[in-house]
């Protein structure tokens, strides 16, 4: 089965583990400041929170921009659950905007249009979290004028996204968001196994992540409430959590990072290749807005106009030339979980008619020609 998406890992990947790991420090050493600075270098922010996931990521970023009981967070449906699941933590609400027909990212004129209704009602966001699908930049600039008008923060979910560009900046620079999310699960662009990390410009957030993913600790006698007892003190100001990366995964994060622009040029020459050779088929590309230079995360397609089969048959066909297609994403508040909170079908229908044709196709940085090749061929199959 040739999958949706997989890791790269190099001999040079392996050995700046080894090298870690035979090291003083497995975790809470050097790798760490060495990792968030490759995560600047590359970003352009004035500071990195290296953290064991971009869920933790997600909820470090929340909890120190103070979303909390009473408050309410908006996203997308279009993604993975630990976007909303995050406000939830905070013991905050979460609503839902839908996307946009075109790009499946965040719909500026229904964000619009929700603000409008939420001014009008008395109940703002505190925070809105766009989510760049698929490693394409939502529309920033239009999303950051919104926020100024409206007074909301924003958190950019760009798990999908590390290597893209918004305007002529990298994603996670933060030139129109407080603070930017990436993941490093072995799925996304660049892995460290289990990781996460935000980024931001403003350096009260930056100290008030680095306290959070450590139990609300500081070190630091500028933080303290007096003089430390001594050079061994520290404090506890905030309530925190057990959320540190190791030095293990920081170190092959920091030698992934060095191997970014390859990933990056690798995926858009396979992007390339299927925008060439699946034209004409009955099935949607993926469009990609002109502000915008996408990570590439996934390549997913849209089941017709005028395909003979529906999703779900051409998902078991697919499946069974050996194309290990996948389906990203059930809108969230369809999830159980999220209907017992009071969602119901019909709230976003673009995501929802998203949803009931999407197909995922294999998209990864060592996918070979000839693998390429065998997709094309399937597809052709399935849908000529
Ligand atoms: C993968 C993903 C997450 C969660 O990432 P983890 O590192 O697995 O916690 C959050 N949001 C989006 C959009 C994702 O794709």
């Amino acid at each position: 089965m040739i999958p949706y998406g997989r890791q790269d890992i190099s001999q040079a990947d392996v050995a700046a583990v080894v090298a870690a790991l035979t090291s003083d420090f497995i975790t809470q050493g050097p790798a760490i400041p060495a990792f968030e600075a490759a995560l600047k270098a590359a970003t352009g922010a004035a500071h990195a929170v290296a953290v064991n996931s971009a869920t933790a990521a997600l909820h470090i970023a929340y909890l120190a921009l103070g979303v909390g009981p009473g408050d309410l967070v908006w996203t997308v449906p279009n993604t993975f659950v630990a976007t909303a699941n995050a406000a939830l933590y905070c013991g905050a609400d979460v609503d839902f905007v839908d996307i946009d027909a075109a790009t499946w990212n965040l719909s500026v004129p229904a964000l619009e249009a929700k603000l409008a209704r939420a001014e009008a009602a008395g109940r703002l966001p505190k925070l809105v979290v766009p989510v760049h699908f698929a490693g394409q930049s939502c529309d920033m600039a239009a999303i950051g004028a919104l926020a100024r008008r409206y007074g909301f923060r924003v958190v950019e979910d760009a798990s999908h996204a590390i290597g893209g560009s918004c305007g002529n900046r990298p994603v996670g620079a933060c030139e129109h968001a407080d603070i930017a999310v990436f993941s490093f699960h072995p799925v996304k662009i660049v892995t460290t196994g289990e990781g996460g990390a935000a980024t931001t410009n403003d350096p009260v957030l930056a100290s008030r992540m680095a306290r959070l993913r450590t139990h609300g600790i500081t070190r630091d006698p500028a933080e303290m409430t007096g003089e430390p007892d001594g050079p061994w003190f520290y404090q506890q100001i905030d309530l925190g959590l057990n959320y540190r990366m190791t030095d293990l995964q920081a170190a092959l994060g920091t030698s992934q990072m060095t191997r970014l622009a390859g990933f990056t040029a690798a995926r858009h020459a396979i992007a390339a290749r299927y925008d060439a050779e699946l034209a004409g088929l009955p099935i949607t590309l993926p469009f990609q807005a002109p502000f915008q230079h996408s990570g590439l995360h996934l390549y997913p397609i849209l089941v017709g106009p005028g395909a003979a089969l529906d999703r779900k048959a051409a998902f078991a066909r697919l499946r069974g030339l050996g194309i290990g297609v996948n389906v990203l994403y059930y809108p969230v508040y369809l999830q159980p979980y999220y209907r017992a909170r009071g969602f119901a079908p019909g709230l976003c229908p673009v995501s929802e008619d998203y949803y009931a044709r999407t197909l995922a196709i294999p998209m990864y940085a060592t996918l070979s020609a000839d693998d390429q090749g065998r997709v094309i061929d399937a597809l052709r199959q399935t849908f000529g």
